[in-house]
């Protein structure tokens, strides 16, 4: 059977941004078979680039990311952005399927409340929002693009943490630290105690970095307000190892088409 690297090496464009993006471009960056372009929204100042060829920023919608795929004779899509970056996401179905090009979506699982939690489930931000006026002191940590709904809510107070400083009006009883995960429970919890804490607001983002807030959370007995994803891309899956099968197989097919 021919190699593809005895012809001409397909290319792959990584959608990341997340941890798992770049453990997926380690494995890829140097794989003999395919040349892998991994691609940053460019939405942290400092972001941790993954291994080997990099872009940031935005293609433009779903036409400039097309005219990107041309361009850049792209053969295969691999979307393992962060579970709420849903017009990427969406953004890239819709591109891949214009142009016949095979998508492998990666979704990281999400949380599940374990016993002692008391997690109350709300559908979007504005859910969570409304629900801020029952408590005095609320651990806000839902990172720094999304903050616009708690501009107006002027009853609670608010621990806000991001990575970076937010471009939009805070809530007016508010402290902000700019912070970068992973965190730890010993942290977390001395957070919250520091703060009086008697609520934490959370998007259902899943993964490891930034869990412990929630293990934290049962442990002081504390409510925390889960925003649920938005809908994931179909035909997806959960684990680095089906993303990396996924590519096998599509790079078979690509060889036999050689
Ligand atoms: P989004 O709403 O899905 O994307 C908005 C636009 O940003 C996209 O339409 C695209 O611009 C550009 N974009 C997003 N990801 C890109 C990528 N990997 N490469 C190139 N361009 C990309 O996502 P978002 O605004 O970044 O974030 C939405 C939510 O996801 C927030 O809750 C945020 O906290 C969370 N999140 C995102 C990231 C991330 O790396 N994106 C990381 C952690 C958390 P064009 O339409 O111009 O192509």
């Amino acid at each position: 059977m021919n190699s593809v690297s005895n012809t001409r090496r397909p290319a792959v464009l990584l959608l990341g941004g997340t941890s798992e993006a770049g453990a997926i471009a380690s494995h890829l960056a140097t794989h003999p078979d395919l040349k892998l372009i991994s691609s940053l929204a460019g939405r942290v100042a400092h972001p941790k680039l993954p291994t080997g060829q990099t872009r940031i920023g935005g293609f433009g919608g779903v036409e400039g990311l097309i005219t990107y795929l041309q361009q850049e004779k792209i053969q295969i899509v691999i979307d393992a952005t962060h579970p709420f970056a849903a017009n990427i996401s969406r953004n890239a179905a819709a591109a891949c399927q214009r142009l016949g090009i095979p998508l492998i979506s990666y979704v990281r699982p999400p949380w599940t409340p374990q016993q002692g939690d008391h997690w109350q489930d709300v559908p979007d931000l504005e859910a969570a929002a409304a629900l801020t006026r029952s408590y005095h002191r609320i651990f806000l940590a839902i990172g720094r693009q999304e903050l616009a709904p708690f501009a107006t809510c002027i009853h609670p107070w608010f621990l806000i943490r991001t990575i970076d400083q937010p471009d939009v009006p805070l809530p007016p009883n508010a402290k902000l630290i700019l912070a970068r995960g992973p965190f730890h429970l010993a942290d977390e919890l001395r957070l919250l105690k520091a703060h009086a804490i008697d609520c934490i607001i959370s998007k259902n983002s899943g993964g490891p970095a930034t869990y412990d807030k929630l293990e934290a959370a049962r442990i002081l007995g504390l409510p925390v307000i889960m925003v649920d994803r938005p809908t994931p891309p179909t035909n997806n899956v959960h684990t680095i190892e089906a993303v990396l099968s996924q590519i096998s197989t599509e790079l078979g097919r690509l060889i036999t088409k050689y």
